[in-house]
């Protein structure tokens, strides 16, 4: 994507619908002077004179037709969102009306701005790096608190600053090896090699920590899985509906009769939970309940939080730690699983007699809706114990993730080549190859095809 210098961009800001205003942004070098063609300010005012930081009131005439009273926010770069002189025209919010004045300003020589331009341009002209920029479209598109606390984190700038302390540190020793360079006939060594592995050990370590929170970064921006799985008429669809409040999964005393899963999400705490409920994990002679169990076991290993239902009434306790055995090898280590007695209210004992041995499991009534509370309180706690890792900051960019994966391999060369004495020149190579990844994430290096990769997902007018 290219920035063609000189031009001024014009698009809508606000959602395009009907609405009680709307907002206009145009940003460029004349967009002052573009817009005074078409504004008309009290007295003659013109835009052109103005300071930034001001509010003008005026009309949008068009062949002295009035097309709209405004209000425009006046910004003169540097000290704009875009880093150029930008104007934000406050129009009625009528469809016809924003479409009117677009094509006014088009009509004056503005350019439609293409998606994320004005972010583009505000990146450009750095006021903003390129991980940040990226913050604002996940500030845009997030829709719970948790999404909104890493758009922020990362909008201020948290991760582009530990990336930089790194490069730093790296640099340094760079620039130390490519000194020697300078003196190759004499054998000197200004960086001392055994500071140097502790350093990239150390490296190592913060890039895989930040690797690592990738995995939380994502599920927490794009909601946690949560599957519920167990035998049939355990009471998955029931708690389903418990958990989400309504009536959502078909519930029925015929065994298997939740045959494809169903997906919705909840937020607890200002955290996405997406709910998947499956078909059960009887193995079926019945075709179609056959390839909903298949899809159970595909939805299983998709999720990150498997809830183990099963009738704290009928199965028997052999049974349940089959299950729970077999699921455990079906979805590895990593994936947490909370074994769940239902249909409490049947029980005559305490459950925790019935099931001593199932320790750690929560029991519930979901059909009273009673203990989904402390269930709800035992997803929190996964996501808790998740934020607290070794990394404070949590990657939540794919681009990102890629990025430091490349960077750790770049680093494991250096370390490498350390460990076996290698020549200063192929060091410095290598160390370069690691700086010039971790600059990937912040844009310090990018290329056109990066950029407009990452702005074309942003909408236009941001
Ligand atoms: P699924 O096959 O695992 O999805 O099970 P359903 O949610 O369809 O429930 C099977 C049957 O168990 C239905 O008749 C539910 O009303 C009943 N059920 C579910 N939860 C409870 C509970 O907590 N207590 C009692 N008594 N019955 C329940």
């Amino acid at each position: 994507m290219k920035l063609e210098h000189g031009t001024t961009i014009c698009a809508l800001a606000t959602g395009g619908g009907m609405s009680a205003i709307a907002v206009i942004r145009v940003s460029g070098k004349d967009a002052l002077t573009l817009c005074d063609a078409v504004f008309s300010g009290k007295k003659g005012k013109r835009l052109a004179d103005q300071k930034g930081y001001t509010l003008h009131f005026g009309h949008i005439v068009q062949q002295e037709k009035l097309i709209d009273e405004v209000l425009v926010s006046v910004f003169r770069g540097p000290h704009s969102y875009t880093g150029e002189d930008t104007l934000e025209i406050s129009c009625h919010g009528s469809t016809y009306v924003q479409q009117e004045l677009l094509s006014v300003l088009y009509g004056a020589g503005i350019q439609p701005a293409k998606p994320g331009e004005f972010t583009l341009r505000a990146f450009l002209n750095g006021k903003m790096d390129l991980s940040q920029a990226e913050a604002v479209a996940d500030l845009i598109a997030s829709e719970n608190r948790i999404s909104h606390d890493l758009a922020i984190k990362q909008l201020r700038g948290g991760f582009s600053e530990e990336i930089a302390k790194l490069r730093e540190r790296l640099m340094n020793f760079a620039a130390l090896i490519e000194l020697e360079l300078d003196f190759s006939t004499e054998d000197v060594e200004f960086a001392d090699r055994s500071l140097l592995r502790t350093l990239v050990s150390h490296v190592i370590n913060v890039v895989h920590n930040l690797r690592e929170s990738y995995a939380m970064g994502n599920v927490l921006k794009q909601g946690i899985p949560v599957t519920i799985a167990g035998r049939p008429n355990a009471g998955k669809s029931t708690l389903l509906n418990a958990l989400l409040n309504e009536e959502r999964a078909i519930v029925s005393p015929i065994a298997g009769t939740t045959r494809d899963s169903i997906e919705d999400s909840l937020v607890i705490e200002g955290i996405s939970f997406r709910f998947i409920d499956t078909a059960g994990l009887r193995e079926s002679s019945d075709e179609i309940e056959r390839i909903g169990v298949a899809r159970s076991y595909a939805k299983i290993e998709e999720a990150e939080i498997v809830l183990y239902l099963f009738d704290a009434t009928g199965a028997n306790q052999p049974q349940v730690i089959e299950d729970l055995g077999i699921l455990r090898e079906r979805t590895g280590p990593v994936k947490h699983i909370i074994p769940v007695g239902n249909k409490t209210d049947q029980l005559d004992d305490a459950p925790d007699e019935v099931y001593d041995q199932l320790m750690g499991a929560v029991y519930i009534s979901a059909l009273k809706k009673e203990g989904i509370e402390p269930l709800k309180h035992q997803l929190l706690q996964w996501v808790n114990s998740g934020l607290s890792g070794p990394s404070e900051t949590i990657v939540t960019n794919a681009r990102h993730a890629d990025a430091l994966n490349r960077a750790e391999v770049n680093l494991f060369d250096v370390r490498n080549g350390l460990d076996q004495h290698i020549p200063g020149d192929l060091l410095a190579v290598d160390i370069r190859a690691a700086l010039s990844t971790l600059a990937e994430i912040t844009g310090e290096v990018n290329n056109e095809d990066l950029l407009g990769h990452i702005f074309g997902k942003f909408c236009i007018g941001k």
